[in-house]
């Protein structure tokens, strides 16, 4: 598998537009890898984790074309992960040519979310509905937590996340090609409920994408992870057995909020055994 990202921060981008803390200052004076788009992961050319706000942006910067991209699995709604217009562009009405067939999996409340959001930003625009579906070249899959599915030729299966009651958001691990990977934002520690699903499926990990919103600075228990809780998720995984050897560990999602520039971030991290990953990553 091919992975490239096309973001690595968190929701209000980094730097943050109007910010001007010294993480902020020093990023927008290196620019490059500290400068980071909403987080989004492409895997090969054909499968998409997050239809987010940046991902045409990033398509331009790292060359890629999201065109052929065949599916897409949603982790939440929150809007620094998922930007309808993506899908509304689709729609004949923008008079796109040859749009090829998009298979996009979320959670229940995923989906009736976005159906809501699609309500209110287009007025009468039925996402859910078949008619609708067929104009977009869209099918719809309601996916449930730990129970393995075919996505092409990919095995996933999904994984609920610790991130505020109101979103199901989801966890997904991707398989193919001998090799499984795991994207893992955004969410705080990741529920027991999940651990239990990691040995149920007997999975190993040769990549992990884990969440790392809060860096250096503050720990919280309901949405995101620090770099210590971090450390110690990965730490776990590892004393578990869920690790492959020589599995690759990676953070993204990262804030401004305790997350220095990118070089000395990633000083940081290869003290402690991981990688930091950055807009255009390919690996
Ligand atoms: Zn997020
Ligand atoms: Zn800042
Ligand atoms: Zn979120």
């Amino acid at each position: 598998m091919n992975l490239t990202f096309l973001g690595t921060g968190a929701a209000p981008s980094n730097p943050l537009p109007f910010c001007r803390c010294n993480n902020c200052q020093q990023a927008r004076e290196l620019g490059g890898r500290s400068f980071r788009k909403r987080s989004s992961l492409l895997v090969n050319n054909d499968l998409i984790i997050d239809l987010g706000p940046d991902i045409m942006s990033a398509s331009l910067l790292f060359d890629v074309d999201l065109s052929s991209v065949r599916y897409c699995l949603q982790t939440h709604p929150h809007g620094d992960h998922f930007d309808i217009s993506n899908l509304f562009s689709r729609h004949p009405e923008y008079a796109p040519v040859d749009v090829p067939p998009l298979s996009f999996y979320a959670s229940a409340v995923t989906l009736q979310q976005a159906a809501k959001l699609a309500e209110d930003e287009l007025l009468g625009a039925k996402l859910l509905d078949p008619i609708y579906c067929q104009q977009l070249n869209l099918e719809i899959h309601k996916v449930e937590p730990l129970r393995p599915f075919d996505v092409g030729h990919y095995k996933v299966i999904a994984f609920p996340a610790n991130h505020g009651p109101e979103t199901s958001s989801l966890l997904y691990s991707v398989s193919a090609d001998g090799q499984t990977i795991f994207y893992g934002t955004d969410t705080a520690q990741i529920p027991e409920e999940t651990w239990k699903g990691f040995h149920l499926t007997q999975i190993k990990f040769n990549i992990v994408i884990l969440d790392h919103t809060y860096g250096l600075g503050f720990a919280r228990d309901d949405d995101h992870l620090n770099a210590a809780q971090f450390i110690d998720q990965v730490a776990r995984m590892r004393n578990e057995g869920i690790l492959a050897d020589n599995a690759r560990i990676l953070a993204t999602h990262i804030s401004h909020e305790g997350n220095p520039v990118h070089p000395e971030l990633s000083k940081y991290a290869a003290k402690n055994g991981y990688e930091i990953a950055y807009d255009g990553l390919s690996i």
